[in-house]
């Protein structure tokens, strides 16, 4: 029987950290890829919330789709040890002959990638728009897209997670144009994730011993909320953990 993401009382750890299958949850939708035929997942209502946003868009003649929606614990961890084995890049750097620490290994890699059990990704409430490229975003078409996305998403329920750094954003992650995340559905979500955080990871994966002399914390706090959550119980004033 399928099983709701919510239990009495706040939002069920496992949701946070990709932990579940999507297909057993309730409030998942599957659908195929613009670009392939590859089985995307995301909570019903996001989903719903971009096909609204794509609409509109299209209206402009600017053209949307997913790149990347819901990943698992599992993918996540595939993505990090891809990275920190040098199998894939990080950003576009090549860690395959580092010869740096692996705090300093685990540092490039959080450039643009959570560790698994601490993506947005697994909410079912994130998306990749268009491309993962930086140098996407300064094409003409990517700039059309991205100055859409800032001046119409926001409509639709999506905010740009990963803003340049600034006194509003002092740390996390690097900027990324093409996150952006469906706010109603996240913030609770982001909001409980930091409530239950303990500094001693649960997980084991490639390079995880590196992260106890990283601020995850810090990374998972420092994220861009857009004004339309304004007001809701937030909790930024929580001291950083780190030992
Ligand atoms: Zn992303």
């Amino acid at each position: 029987m399928a099983e709701g993401i919510r239990t009495i009382g706040g939002i069920n750890s496992s949701l946070i950290s990709g932990r579940f299958d999507p297909r057993s949850m309730v409030q998942f939708v599957e659908f195929t890829a613009d670009w392939g035929a590859q089985k995307l997942y995301l909570q019903r209502e996001a989903h719903e919330a971009f096909l609204r946003m794509k609409q509109a868009a299209g209206d402009d003649s600017v053209y949307l789709f997913i790149v990347s929606a819901f990943r698992s614990f599992d993918r996540q961890r595939e993505i990090w040890e891809d990275k920190w084995t040098g199998r894939e890049l990080a950003g576009d750097k090549s860690l395959k002959n580092f010869r740096g620490s692996a705090h300093d290994r685990a540092c490039i890699i959080m450039e643009y990638t959570a560790p698994p059990g601490y993506s947005r990704h697994h909410w079912g409430t994130d998306i990749d728009i268009n491309s993962v490229e930086p140098e996407y975003f300064d094409t003409p078409d990517g700039k059309r897209v991205y100055d859409w996305l800032n001046r119409r998403a926001g409509e639709f329920g999506f905010c740009q997670t990963y803003t340049a750094f600034s006194a509003q954003r002092p740390g996390g992650f690097n900027e990324e144009k093409w996150h952006w995340s469906y706010e109603p559905l996240s913030y609770p979500i982001w909001s409980a994730q930091l409530k239950q955080f303990e500094h001693r990871l649960k997980y084991r994966f490639k390079g995880y011993s590196a992260l106890s002399r990283i601020d995850l914390f810090e990374y998972l706090r420092c994220v861009n909320h857009c004004s339309s959550l304004a007001g809701q119980e937030t909790p930024e004033d929580r001291k950083s953990t780190l030992p």
